[in-house]
């Protein structure tokens, strides 16, 4: 069965500067093997995962030495999960049953036998909360600004200038105007309308690298099947992608290159702005999918030379369900849908206004705060950081120095990462694993394999990811439970060697 990522290190694309270059000498396998990632085989693949945990609710306190994690669902819970399989890996192996009844009893029998645990959460590249006055400003938008901004009216021109006023707030937040801010669902929807948008013919070609967000590599897996040619470039050891190499990818052909500003699992900011000037000066689209870098550390698009911007209101402080696509004043795209002028064309339909007046308010909070923000959440995780690496022996930091200053991925071998996040769980912390949970076995990150972990490296990794909601105590407290967790589940561990 083919498994994304390792099938590409066996290609050797995880590569030094040497083996690349070997690489491209010889007769470029890289860039096959790359080319060959097969979503289809993945989609299959990832489609039906669920943890029973209804199962092992008698033993719960005992879990982090039961096999718990073994046990995933039949077909029919498989249905329950999110066709998206690859969101559930990045966010959290458990979504695969939230919405289910087996997890409501778990968290039931967790609220029963530990009604005391407070919770902490450091899941914020996963979603964040909604702030307060941005649910404030979203509530009223929805009770007295419900006209349709299409309408001439007075109510409809109030519920224009809503959206009108949200667009300059998100307009600011990335250094753009806002005539060039096109107001979508979300990240996923920006990520398909810009790849979607340009790549419009069979026989061109496309640029993604190894370690962008499934919403960008199956957006490129569709446009594959329907005959446009793509190629993905590889990573680093660190999870940097690698510019030197970039004039020998390209083609007469080529029409966009797409590289996330931040990734989701390490925080590994790439050099967005090199591969832009590559890109834009032989005339190719440059989308940069952003949703992990706006408001964790300052954007500024036209610094950065892109056309095309993705950005999510959920990772930003704003309810699910809005986003935007920053489009570059004269970049040429297309559609995904059709039926209406808003959004310049670019996303007709009428505008979800409480969500565009929300995902606004949270763009001018984080704009005002990022620059102290990002340095007050930096010196947390590397307080988390350093705490995890002193008190838990044989860890190491997954990623490179440069990163989001809200993100730390960590290795804890010998340890099973899906484990230790229901252990860190029950003791009231929210954290993440890469993984993705799918016919029958817990499949390790593509992202860490693209970097060279082994497949046992990857699965015993954890994303922790800080915000708003975060201090000292908190950390604090998560170092020292992350110890406890540790040494318990590494006593039970048949894999971690023992001192
Ligand atoms: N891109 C990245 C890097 C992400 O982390 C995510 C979500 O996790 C998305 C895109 C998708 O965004 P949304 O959940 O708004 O569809």
């Amino acid at each position: 069965m083919f498994v994304f990522g390792q099938d590409l290190m066996e290609d050797s694309v995880v590569w030094s500067d040497e083996e690349m270059a070997i690489c491209l000498d010889n007769n470029r396998p890289a860039m096959r093997a790359n080319a060959r990632v097969h979503y289809n085989d993945v989609d299959g693949f990832f489609r039906k995962p669920a943890i029973r945990v209804g199962d092992h609710e008698g033993g719960f306190h005992g879990l982090e030495g039961s096999h718990f994690m073994a046990y995933v669902d039949d077909l029919r819970s498989g249905a329950e999960v999110q066709d998206d399989a690859f969101h559930h890996g990045d966010e959290m192996v458990l979504q695969a049953e939230i919405g289910s009844e087996s997890e409501y009893r778990r968290h039931r029998l967790i609220n029963w036998k530990q009604p005391h645990v407070s919770r902490f959460y450091f899941d914020h590249n996963a979603t964040t909360p909604v702030l307060p006055s941005v649910a404030d400003e979203m509530r009223s938008a929805a009770l007295e600004v419900w006209g349709n901004p299409s309408s001439i009216h007075q109510d409809g021109q109030r519920a224009r200038h809503s959206v009108e006023k949200a667009r300059h707030q998100v307009a600011t937040l990335l250094g753009a105007t806002a005539k060039e801010i096109v107001f979508t669902s979300g990240g996923t929807e920006s990520n398909n309308l810009a790849i979607q948008g340009v790549a419009t013919a069979a026989r061109q070609h496309i640029v993604a690298s190894v370690v962008e967000h499934p919403s960008v590599l199956q957006t490129f897996s569709q446009m594959e099947r329907q005959g446009v040619e793509a190629t993905y470039l590889a990573v680093s050891r660190d999870g940097v992608v690698g510019t030197e190499y970039l004039s020998r990818l390209v083609k007469a052909t080529t029409v966009l290159m797409s590289v996330m500003h931040a990734n989701n699992e390490t925080g590994a900011i790439q050099p967005v702005a090199e591969i832009a000037e590559f890109a834009r000066s032989r005339g190719i689209v440059v989308h940069c999918d952003g949703v992990q870098a706006a408001g964790r550390i300052p954007v500024d698009v036209a610094s950065l030379g892109v056309d095309l911007y993705s950005i999510s209101g959920h990772k930003l402080y704003a309810p699910k369900g809005c986003g935007a696509l920053y489009v570059r004043k004269g970049t040429v795209l297309k559609p995904l849908q059709y039926g209406g002028r808003h959004e310049q064309g670019f996303r007709p339909g009428t505008e979800n206004v409480p969500g565009i007046v929300a995902m606004g308010a949270a763009a001018e909070i984080a704009a005002r705060d990022v620059a102290v923000e990002s340095v007050r959440v930096g010196a947390l995780r590397d307080r988390l950081e350093a705490g995890l690496l002193a008190s838990i022996p044989d860890t190491a930091v997954n990623g490179p120095a440069v990163r989001t200053p809200n993100t730390t991925n960590i290795r804890f071998d010998g340890i099973d990462g899906e484990a230790m996040v229901i252990a860190l769980d029950l003791k009231g912390f929210a954290v993440s694993t890469g993984a993705a949970c799918s016919s029958g076995a817990v499949e390790p990150s593509h992202v860490l394999l693209a970097m060279g972990l082994t497949r046992e490296q990857a699965k015993s990794s954890i994303r922790f990811s800080l915000g708003r909601s975060n201090d000292e105590a908190q950390v604090d407290a998560l170092i020292a439970a992350a110890a406890e967790c540790a040494g318990r589940l590494r006593r039970l561990s048949p894999t971690y060697a023992h001192a």
